[in-house]
């Protein structure tokens, strides 16, 4: 897919064309590493941006030359009409990819409406293949998820991508599994390191495992070959050799990848993240509720985008972060 230049350049000289839009911060899982049990300080409704106020966004940052945009939350699919909002996304002149992050729990009876709304890409979170230990980790029920990944490849969604968080005593003897599954199904894997994030930091890194070591333990099992994958996201692929299967490893703790970030992040609640792992940030929804024109939105992007830190700094300092991942965008 050929993207148009963009003209935001950050002050490390990269290029930021990606946009992460966090559609919600409720999910209808509870995953030990993401969301505290018993959670509750979710953001107030009325402090929802609205999809009209959402499109407005995504239309001027596409105007500035975002061309990907990933719907993410908390779990997408749990705000009512989705569907909707993805449709006059995909309208904008300027966006040539909207992407979908989800656990798949409600995918089975969307999928084929996000598919019609022009949904081109599909990433699925799924951490093990055993129910008892899906239940564990999530505090739900593993077969929605199986369900809603069928249905979305009978929709026609292609790739696939599956996020497993790599997890020390939980589900570091599932690896070799999870690729067979994958090469079942034809999906793409993508192992992630846990990072510290809010509430949940402590949770989340006493289980980390450095992916280096994963990496080794399947190159012992299967033949490598560099990968590569359309998305322009942070995991460094290979392919398994004489298959189709692509495993990337996103590495934010082992071996960060800051230097070539190209994205921010926008909350529910109009809050623009200028990186995942810093707390600097842009207040959007007063603006618009001041009813901000659409070049005065641009020039407070272009701004903000002058603000994204050179990096994060979850090794020096785990406890920085107070956002839980669901409240950011994931
Ligand atoms: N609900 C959607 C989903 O499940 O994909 C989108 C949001 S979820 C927050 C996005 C991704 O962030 C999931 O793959 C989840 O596993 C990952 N995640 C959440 N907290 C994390 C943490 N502390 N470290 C690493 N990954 C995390």
């Amino acid at each position: 897919m050929q993207h148009k230049q963009t003209s935001l350049i950050d002050p490390f000289g990269r290029r930021i064309e990606y946009l992460r839009l966090s559609v919600t911060d409720k999910c209808n899982l509870r995953c030990f590493y993401c969301m505290p049990n018993g959670f509750k300080d979710f953001e107030q409704p009325e402090h929802w941006l609205t999809f009209s106020e959402i499109t407005q966004i995504v239309k001027a940052f596409t105007e500035l030359g975002v061309s990907r945009v990933r719907l993410t939350g908390g779990e997408p699919l749990v705000r009512k009409n989705i569907s909707t909002l993805a449709q006059q996304l995909t309208a904008l002149p300027g966006l040539d990819d909207l992407s979908l992050s989800t656990n798949a729990i409600l995918l089975d009876k969307q999928s084929n409406k996000l598919y019609d709304a022009g949904v081109s890409r599909i990433n699925v979170s799924l951490d093990t293949l055993n129910p008892e230990r899906f239940k564990a980790i999530t505090g739900g029920k593993l077969q929605p998820v199986l369900d809603g990944l069928m249905a979305a490849k009978q929709a026609g969604f292609s790739p696939i991508k599956i996020n497993m968080v790599a997890m020390k005593g939980r589900n570091e003897d599932e690896f070799e599994n999870m690729v067979e599954f994958c090469l079942q199904h034809d999906f793409t894997l993508r192992l992630i390191e846990t990072m510290p994030m809010g509430s949940t930091s402590d949770e989340a890194s006493k289980h980390y495992i450095d992916l280096q070591s994963v990496k080794q333990q399947l190159a012992n099992r299967y033949t490598f070959i560099p990968g590569v994958m359309p998305g322009g996201g942070p995991a460094r692929y290979v392919q398994i050799k004489n298959t189709n299967l692509r495993i990337g490893f996103i590495t934010p703790i082992s071996q960060h990848f800051c230097a070539s970030c190209n994205r921010v992040r926008l909350s529910v609640n109009g809050t623009l993240h200028l990186c995942l792992g810093q707390n600097d940030k842009v207040e959007l929804r007063p603006l618009l509720r001041q009813g901000i024109s659409n070049a005065e939105l641009k020039t407070v992007i272009i701004h903000a985008i002058k603000q994204k830190p050179e990096k994060h700094e979850f090794n020096e300092k785990p406890e920085q972060v107070v956002r839980l991942m669901s409240m950011t965008g994931g």
